[in-house]
């Protein structure tokens, strides 16, 4: 890094932000196949918390793809300047004091670690467990179809691999139950860690 950067210490603290808001800042990172769940989910989540007065934000995988990672493909090394990326942005939202969620495929093992060291504490993974013949039933963009035909490389389930959370925070298989009951799991388990009071 250049030696001339220097961080600029803020004259608003990260404790008097956190103060100003009636929760704790926390990043609900939700990962799992295309058409798992993970957007449609957090957005229930985000509809919740908004509702009990928190301050919040989702940063989702296609929305980000339009902007800030539109430079991006889907190749292995892609993939993961993506969610470098979108860890970076996450952590300055975090340092809002926000409750940010995270909809991003992020198949890879590695890149949800990096994640949670630079988020620490605050890092929920929430692990969209949808089996892969639901996601293709689903199938919500057609994308399933075009990668059985061969038109999208590197397709999450079908030609890339998906490495599954091994211990995450929280665990939802969606195949069992409704979107309001998977964000309900989600807004009890920001309570019992009394991230969430309201
Ligand atoms: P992802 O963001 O993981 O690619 P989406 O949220 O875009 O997935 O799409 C999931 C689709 O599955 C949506 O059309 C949603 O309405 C549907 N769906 C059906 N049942 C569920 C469930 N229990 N939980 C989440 N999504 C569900």
């Amino acid at each position: 890094m250049n030696d001339n950067i220097v961080w600029h210490q803020a004259s608003v603290s990260h404790a008097e932000r956190n103060a100003q808001k009636q929760h704790q800042p926390a990043l609900l990172w939700y990962t799992g196949l295309s058409g798992s769940g993970k957007s449609t989910i957090a957005n229930a989540v985000d509809r919740k918390l908004f509702e009990l007065g928190c301050h919040t934000y989702v940063l989702d995988g296609d929305n980000v793809r339009h902007g800030l990672n539109k430079d991006l493909g889907f190749d292995d090394t892609s993939r993961v300047e993506n969610i470098r990326r979108i860890t970076e942005v996450a952590n300055l939202f975090l340092d809002a004091g926000l409750i940010v969620g995270t909809a991003f495929i992020s198949p890879f093992l590695a890149d949800r670690a990096q994640a949670r060291s630079l988020a620490g504490q605050r890092f929920i993974e929430v692990f969209v467990d949808t089996p892969l013949e639901t996601c293709e039933q689903r199938d919500p963009k057609g994308l399933y179809k075009k990668a059985r035909a061969g038109d999208i490389p590197h397709f999450t389930g079908i030609s890339s691999p998906y490495e599954a959370p091994e211990n995450p925070e929280i665990h939802l298989r969606t195949a069992e139950m409704s979107v309001e009951g998977a964000a309900d799991q989600v807004v009890a388990y920001l309570r019992s860690r009394g991230i969430v009071t309201a």
